[in-house]
């Protein structure tokens, strides 16, 4: 058994050697590990102070660390200075780099200049990492929120590439944006590729929660309001798992049958259940529109 004791020790070392401006990338990379491996949250500027040393000191580092990093606050300028920083001659494996680095800054994500440039930085990475499914993860990443006629072959190119077993993942993904454009007709092929998915492949309770969800808002689509809520009902009849229990329950159905005004009983029900897995700010606020509307 570790000491709890001795982390804390640890972890006050090197916050103060942060905090005084004379951390070494050790004393940096040792303070995420303390911070991050045994749940202290302590102050989030040193997180990012460690955070933007060690990118810039070691451009690997983004791409291979094991644990939490701490790049959610980094700005634009704070990437561009890392990026000059590094001494790389490959220039393959800096664009690989810089498109880790850009994509893996959330707060960025969305915006459309760092798409730009992850994509050109991941353009020169391909002539030496185009084969690598990590690759077209990505390409596929950096399109999702942007490009409505790029993301689908992007991400069509990682379910060719993922093992059988682990193609759930990226088809889930898949479907959600089909559902999202009501690009039904997709969402139907990418459904047929769903139900081939081999006995051994990883599905959790979660995945059969959420594809039970969007099946209903595929009927509804249709017209067909029973089998939509054929669909609700199955959406909450399966055990919990630890996605559901921390992010909760697909809720996209209820919302859509909510806003059309139908069922509204059989929808209240369905957000009971789902609130058994866990609450959250989708289920309360489904829960006050319900009751305002059945009084
Ligand atoms: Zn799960």
């Amino acid at each position: 058994m570790k000491s709890e004791r001795l982390h804390r020790l640890a972890l006050d070392r090197y916050a103060a050697a942060l905090r005084a401006g004379t951390a070494t990338p050790y004393e940096c990379l040792r303070y995420l590990e303390q911070r991050d491996s045994h749940g202290h949250s302590d102050r989030e500027d040193l997180r990012y102070l460690a955070a933007v040393a060690l990118v810039r000191h070691d451009p690997l580092f983004v791409a291979t660390s094991v644990f939490g990093i701490g790049l959610e606050s980094l700005t634009a300028a704070d990437i561009d200075a890392c990026i000059a920083a590094w001494t790389i001659d490959d220039d393959t494996l800096r664009g690989y780099l810089e498109a880790h680095l850009r994509l893996a800054v959330r707060a960025l994500r969305l915006d459309r200049e760092q798409l730009e440039l992850a994509l050109a930085a991941l353009e020169r990475a391909r002539p030496a990492y185009a084969g690598e499914v990590e690759f077209l993860e990505l390409r596929a990443e950096a399109l999702e929120h942007h490009d409505d006629e790029r993301y689908p072959p992007a991400i069509d190119a990682v379910i060719a590439a993922t093992d059988p077993e682990w193609r759930a993942h990226p088809l889930r993904k898949a479907m959600s944006h089909a559902v999202a454009l009501e690009h039904w007709l997709r969402y139907d092929a990418l459904r047929a590729r769903w139900a081939e998915l081999p006995r051994n492949a990883l599905c959790c309770e979660c995945h059969t929660n959420f594809v039970a969800d969007i099946d209903g808002l595929r009927a509804l689509a249709r017209g067909d309001v029973d089998e939509a809520l054929r669909c609700l009902d199955a959406a909450v009849s399966v055990g919990g798992c630890p996605h559901l229990n921390s992010g909760g329950a697909s809720l996209r159905l209820a919302r859509e049958l909510l806003d059309r005004r139908i069922a509204l009983p059989q929808v209240a029900e369905h957000v009971r259940k789902a609130a058994q897995y866990r609450v959250t700010d989708r289920t309360r606020a489904l829960t006050r529109e319900l009751a305002e509307r059945l009084g």
